[in-house]
């Protein structure tokens, strides 16, 4: 409420946000937490509480008049379709050289996400987080976050003679015959659900095109997980709809955080101000960027140190499709949760995901996200002039993703005699190179924060996300940012509280 003094606000209920709010409460903290997106707990008049991805309707997007899929072409036709204009769950945020598609809600990106809980392989951590002791990570904070998240992989046998995985033997085929490594990749989807699914004996929603604007039955979203755990301790409060503004230092000592409350159209319905003690920013890559870099030029945090906004990357992600030959189907049935990917990072610096095409018809397509090892990196700063953050990076930054990418599949179209899909990004548009699903860095560990997420000129504020991993995890990111939330927290907890 207005005016309240608390002990804990944690901006953002995301992955860093949901960790620090079940650690903070199960050590007797009582913690706020503060979501500009919706509750996402009630069913619309359709019975259900999210839509499909076939049938998008104004549940679908942030504050948008028109849908803006990823994929927003098909056979060189666009796709995209008019909404009424709501507080939706999925953020298709634009900046001049890329969209970062983002989820809104109490549960973050665990909304809309595809439920990838890959591990990095320990080779590779040195360079996903250099500060930070592997030892540690591997041994007690990766199983730790993997087990909070309920990650499994699906089961082989089941994998082999399913309908809905046929797009995925048909990648491994390929990869195969390539002589790429082939992986199972873990998934936070229940798999007997799954099963049930296909078997008709449960409602669907892997099996019914569910999936980026939200899952109604199978996936273990933060609200199942994380949070559920932490609302049970009974000393979490989470305020949705309302999204905060500004945090500076209160007279008294503690933080003074500024919170707009918003309607389903977006618009600002009251404004309150509440004293916090400590204020954790986790409001994912983005949204936590953005605060620091305003706050840092506005002059309510002056003392933020100059690496704030630096060191943000894409995840290196790049999307493309293959047109396969007639006899070899990809299925019209198609699971929306990928389970499998091509490794050649070590080689090629890239790891694809054999992604689905869920379109309900026979595509005879298959399509892939590529996560690849993109050095280029950005920086938010701050317009004066608009009074917004912008972020300076450039579309030609992808051409080395792109050239990565290639390693995979130039191989494989030459090997298979198939050719790149052109019609899913535009008209004559091979490579999906204008958005990114995995903002990652912006507040850097052991730069713009200490080596446990410390904003150190300012005692009592912290950074616990995505926003904290310079730029590439080398697989899907956010058992790395659930596993790097739960080493900070249990230090901060155990030192600082
Ligand atoms: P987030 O999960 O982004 O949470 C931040 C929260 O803060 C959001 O709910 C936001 O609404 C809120 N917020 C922002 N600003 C404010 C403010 N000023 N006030 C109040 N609240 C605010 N990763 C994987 O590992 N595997 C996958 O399969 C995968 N698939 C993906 C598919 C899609 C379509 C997308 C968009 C992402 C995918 N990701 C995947 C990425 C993953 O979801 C993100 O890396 C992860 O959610 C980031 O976690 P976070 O805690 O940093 O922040």
């Amino acid at each position: 409420a207005n005016g309240a003094h608390v002990p804990v606000l944690i901006i953002g209920t995301g992955y860093g946000g949901s960790v620090a709010a079940l650690r903070l409460a199960q050590a007797g903290v009582d913690v706020n937490m503060i979501e500009m997106g919706m509750a996402w707990d009630t069913p619309g008049s359709d019975g259900k509480i999210f839509c499909t991805t076939t049938a998008p309707d104004q549940r679908s997007y942030w504050l948008r008049t028109k849908t803006k899929a990823p994929l927003n072409y098909f056979l060189g036709f666009p796709i995209d379709r008019n909404i009424s204009r709501y507080t939706g769950i999925l953020d298709a945020e634009e900046f001049s050289g890329i969209t970062v598609y983002q989820g809104r809600g109490v549960g973050g990106g665990s909304l809309v996400n595809g439920g990838m809980a890959v591990t990095p392989k320990r080779e590779n951590f040195g360079t996903v987080l250099p500060s930070v002791n592997p030892d540690e990570m591997y041994t007690t904070y990766y199983p730790r976050a993997n087990a909070g998240l309920g990650v499994g992989t699906i089961d082989p046998a089941w994998f082999d003679t399913t309908d809905c995985y046929q797009f995925a033997r048909v990648g491994r085929k390929h990869a195969q015959r390539s002589g790429f490594p082939f992986v199972f990749v873990p998934d936070v989807y229940d798999w007997n659900y799954m099963k049930q699914e296909a078997a008709g004996t449960a409602t669907k929603s892997a099996l019914a095109g569910e999936i980026l604007y939200g899952n109604n039955y199978g996936k273990k979203s933060l609200q199942k997980t994380y949070i559920a755990q932490a609302k049970a301790t009974g000393r979490v409060t989470i305020s949705p709809l309302h999204r905060v503004t500004r945090v500076a230092p209160a007279a008294g000592g503690g933080y003074t955080v500024v919170i707009e409350q918003l309607n389903t159209t977006g618009d600002v319905t009251a404004t309150k101000t509440v004293t916090s003690d400590r204020v954790f920013f986790a409001a994912g890559s983005v949204g936590t960027s953005k605060l620091l870099v305003k706050l840092k030029a506005t002059g309510a945090l002056p003392n933020l140190n100059g690496e704030i906004g630096k060191g943000w990357g894409d995840n290196g992600n790049v999307m493309c499709g293959r047109a396969n030959h007639l006899w070899d189907p990809t299925g019209s049935l198609q699971s929306t949760i990928p389970c499998a990917g091509i490794d050649n990072w070590a080689a090629g610096g890239a790891f694809a995901e054999v992604a689905p095409l869920p379109t309900g018809i026979e595509t005879f397509a298959s399509f892939y996200l590529s996560i690849t090892k993109n050095p280029n990196r950005a920086q938010f700063s701050w317009n004066a002039a608009t009074s917004t953050v912008d972020l300076n990076w450039q579309t030609a930054w992808k051409q080395p993703s792109i050239d990565m990418a290639k390693t995979i599949f130039d191989k494989i179209n030459s090997k298979e005699g198939t050719i790149y899909r052109t019609d899913l990004f535009g008209v004559y548009k091979i490579w999906g190179d204008h958005l990114t699903y995995h903002p990652l860095g912006g507040a850097v560990l052991n730069k713009a924060t200490d080596n446990y997420g410390r904003l150190t000129a300012y005692p009592g504020l912290y950074v616990i996300d995505g926003s904290l991993i310079p730029g590439n995890t080398s697989v899907n990111p956010f058992v790395t940012i659930t596993a790097l939330a739960e080493r900070n927290i249990e230090k901060i907890i155990t030192t600082d509280l």
